[in-house]
């Protein structure tokens, strides 16, 4: 076996409602590309609650998903598919920890400490494993078979 060149890897990366109103997609893309990502697809595009209750649907049963569901369909999201080596566990760590009050103490360089406000509004999404990055890129950019069933009623922007 060649272990010559590690493979690349994509994930799923979204700018979230409070982060498209507060402005910061330009700032997000640049970290994103600076840090080594190529951003091989993208799109806006403005959610209902029944595409974020597919999309949350591991959260369904959390006393938050009510408030999460009124959060991701306050506005449009900004989702792209970003490709690097090691790119899941890399974004991840780049956006830091979901909450973003902590975040701000813990890791003031992360994405969601710049960006974001508290446990719910963390202005950013990142796959959290390959199953999760490979559900969530068919999601959005699936053939329209899979994904337009999934964004059924969502508004392309
Ligand atoms: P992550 O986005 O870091 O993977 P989770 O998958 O646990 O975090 O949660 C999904 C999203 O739901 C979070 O990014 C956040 O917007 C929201 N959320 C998570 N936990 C809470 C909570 N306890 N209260 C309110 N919102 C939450
Ligand atoms: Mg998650």
């Amino acid at each position: 076996l060649s272990h010559g060149s590690p493979e690349k890897e994509k994930t799923l990366a979204m700018i979230k409602p409070d982060g498209l109103f507060g402005n910061y997609t330009d700032e997000i893309k640049r970290v994103i590309l600076h840090s080594g990502f190529s951003i091989l697809k993208e799109m806006s595009i403005q959610l209902n609650e029944v595409n974020v209750r597919l999309f949350y649907a591991e959260h369904s049963k959390k006393s938050f998903f009510p408030s999460l569901v009124k959060y991701m369909t306050s506005g449009p999201v900004f989702v792209m598919i970003l490709e690097k080596v090691n790119a899941i566990a890399d974004w991840r760590a780049l956006i830091g920890p979901t909450d973003a009050s902590k975040a701000k103490v813990t890791h003031p360089d992360s994405i969601r400490a710049i960006c974001g406000l508290d446990l719910e509004r963390n202005c950013v999404h990142g796959s959290d494993s390959p199953q999760s990055a490979a559900r969530e890129i068919s999601f959005f950019f699936g053939d329209t078979l899979s994904s337009g069933f999934k964004l059924f009623g969502a508004s392309y922007i």
